[in-house]
């Protein structure tokens, strides 16, 4: 008997007739002698919906007191999906408890919209499970030192449940979702796309951070951090599978140190893109010390996280200066540079670009092999597609191009390297 934590994503509990499925297999795993916790998403859209409410009475304000009540409504959502989990696995025949998120507590920071779990109490659902119960607690929300609902970013309700995994000391953490796995890149763009059986835990914390949604990438750290066996697999299997098969499909994220894996042939694992970024290019930049703080310093005060930054060689004493920040930020950040920035700079102005995407090659065997980059460049090239930027580490190459060739360059990136089925 082992305790595990289940989560489903949106899509997972999308429906009265999906949260039936749900029920029946969490009843399945519970039967089978487990202990189960089971952290839920909102059902699909809802967050969305939610958040579109909001929306058309206010327009999106950076303000404590509007992010407050964001976080309020939106954690709404997984309340409402786990109470119906939990009558669903009531009419299983099983005991079945849902917490909210304050209820529990997971404590978080602050930060409404991103906050961070900060510590999770453990007694109130180990006491349910001891009693033989189901428990359900709400993903995606906590509550902060004053007693404020907090939620933890999109995508959150991973996060929940790896924490709590981790929290528990849970033999597993099982992300349910609407796809049988992590594959070599989105399935919805390439549909070669391979389903790897074993990911390292650093190309998936690199693929996460780098666009790929299947897992929001602080679930990714939690999961290093606290060494929880994490694994991704299909809600959409029938429900009644055998529950051995069903514990070892999917993908596993593995802790191996590198080269110990099955990964080790591979010099490029994943293909991951993002589309939410915007580039700003300041054109004529005096070229002398400061100038970079000048620039990015103001952007960091005002809390804009920015991403890969390219300042040119000068000429004339003039450079240009690069930065990518999260499209959801290019007004305030632009706003910003009027106001306070280019004045000072001794600039009239600069030239942004919401058009953009970020394609990003990974794999642990780039640190190995020599020309990685290069075959990429070439494989772009050869696609006319043109590179805005390049930011690279130990074992990723990211490029910026226009967000039109965001499918060609995936397409022609998984086949240069092999990737596919
Ligand atoms: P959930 O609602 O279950 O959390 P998400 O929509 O957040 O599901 O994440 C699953 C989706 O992630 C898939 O439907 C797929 O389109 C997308 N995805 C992006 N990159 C990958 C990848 N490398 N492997 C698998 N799925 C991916
Ligand atoms: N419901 C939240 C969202 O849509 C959290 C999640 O699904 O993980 O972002
Ligand atoms: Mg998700």
């Amino acid at each position: 008997m082992s305790l595990i934590v289940h989560k489903y994503g949106g899509t997972s509990m999308g429906s009265t007739e999906r949260i039936r499925m749900v029920a029946k297999r969490v009843a399945k795993w519970a039967r089978a002698g487990h202990q189960m916790v089971v952290v839920p998403s909102a059902m699909s859209g809802e967050t969305n919906r939610l958040l579109g409410l909001a929306k058309e009475l206010a327009p999106a304000k950076e303000s404590t007191a509007y992010l407050r009540e964001l976080d309020m409504l939106a954690s709404t959502g997984e309340q409402a999906s786990s109470a119906l989990l939990a009558v669903a696995l009531q009419a299983e025949g099983l005991e079945a408890v849902s917490y909210a998120g304050w209820q529990v507590a997971i404590k978080t920071n602050s930060a409404f919209t991103k906050a961070r779990i900060e510590s999770i109490d453990d007694k109130r659902i180990k006491a349910d499970l001891d009693a033989g119960k189901v428990v359900i607690v709400t993903g995606f929300q906590g509550v902060d030192p004053d007693g404020h609902i907090t939620t933890l970013g999109r995508g959150g309700s991973d996060t929940s449940a790896v924490a709590v995994a981790a929290a528990l000391q849970a033999a597993e953490c099982l992300i349910y979702t609407d796809v049988d796995g992590v594959y070599t890149t989105d399935p919805r763009v390439e549909p070669n796309a391979r389903r790897m059986a074993r990911v390292s835990f650093e190309e998936m914390l690199e693929m996460a951070s780098l666009g790929s949604k299947v897992l929001q990438i602080r679930s990714v750290e939690f999961a290093g951090k606290y060494k929880v066996p994490l694994r991704v697999l299909s809600s959409f299997t029938p429900w009644d599978i055998n529950i051995d098969e069903e514990a070892k499909s999917g993908t596993l994220i593995t802790f191996e140190e590198e080269g110990a894996g099955a990964m080790e042939a591979a010099v490029v694992s994943g293909i991951a893109f993002n589309r939410d970024e915007a580039k700003i290019s300041i054109l004529g930049v005096p070229d002398k010390p400061g100038i970079a703080y000048q620039i990015l310093g103001a952007v960091a005060d005002a809390n804009i996280e920015v991403d890969i930054i390219i300042q040119n060689i000068s000429k004339d004493g003039k450079t240009d200066f690069s930065f990518t920040v999260h499209r959801n930020d290019y007004a305030r950040t632009t706003d910003l540079l009027k106001s306070k920035v280019l004045a000072s700079l001794g600039v009239s102005d600069f030239v942004g670009d919401t058009k953009i995407c970020k394609v990003s090659i990974v794999g642990i065997g780039m640190r190995s092999h020599v020309g990685v980059a290069s075959k990429m460049f070439r494989s772009l090239s050869e696609e006319g597609i043109n590179i805005q930027m390049i930011s690279t580490s130990e074992i990723k190459t990211s490029v910026v191009i226009d967000e039109k060739y965001m499918e060609l360059a995936v397409r022609s990136l998984h086949k240069a390297f092999d990737l596919e089925a």
